[in-house]
C-alpha cells in the first residue's frame, strides 16, 4: 500500500453486484458512462478484491468482511464493496474495494459502520460519501 502525502482525501462508495454487473455490461456496450475514471477505477478494485478472495480464502488470512469480520473464500464472496477512490487521483494511489457479506450489505447502518472501520484502519486520512450513494 502506498501512503502518498497528497493523497488522504478519499471518496467512498457502495457498490453491490448487480452495480457490478450493470458496469461491465456498460463497458462490453462502449458506454461513455462506463469509461468515466471513476467507474473504471472502481472495477479494477473490485476485480482485485475477488482475486484476494479466491486467493487468501485458502489461507489463514482471509479477506474478510469490513463489517463483521467473518471470513471470505471462493464458496462465499461479497455481496457489496466499500470502494475507496482518491478525490485527486495521481499515480501510485490507494485504490481499494473492500468487502461486505450478504447480511452485512442488508444493514441499516453499513455507511456508518464502514467509515468506522476505514477511519480506524487508515488514522489520518479523510472520507467522504460520494455523491449518489445509496442511502
Ligand atoms: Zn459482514
Amino acid at each position: 500500500m502506498n501512503e502518498n502525502h497528497a493523497g488522504k482525501m478519499h471518496e467512498f462508495f457502495i457498490i453491490t453486484s448487480d452495480d457490478v454487473q450493470r458496469a461491465l455490461k456498460a463497458a462490453a456496450n462502449n458506454e461513455p458512462a462506463a469509461q468515466m475514471p471513476s467507474v473504471q477505477m472502481a472495477l479494477f478494485a473490485i476485480g482485485g478484491a475477488m482475486n484476494e478472495v479466491i486467493k487468501r480464502g485458502k489461507t489463514e488470512h482471509p479477506m474478510i468482511c469490513v463489517c463483521c469480520g467473518c471470513a471470505f473464500n471462493a464458496g462465499q464472496v461479497p455481496k457489496a464493496f466499500g470502494v475507496l477512490l482518491p478525490m485527486f487521483p495521481q499515480e501510485g494511489q490507494y485504490v481499494g474495494a473492500h468487502g461486505i457479506c450478504e447480511r452485512c450489505a442488508d444493514r441499516a447502518d453499513l455507511q456508518e459502520q464502514i467509515l468506522k472501520t476505514l477511519q480506524e484502519q487508515f488514522p489520518s486520512w479523510q472520507f467522504s460519501k460520494a455523491s449518489g450513494t445509496r442511502q
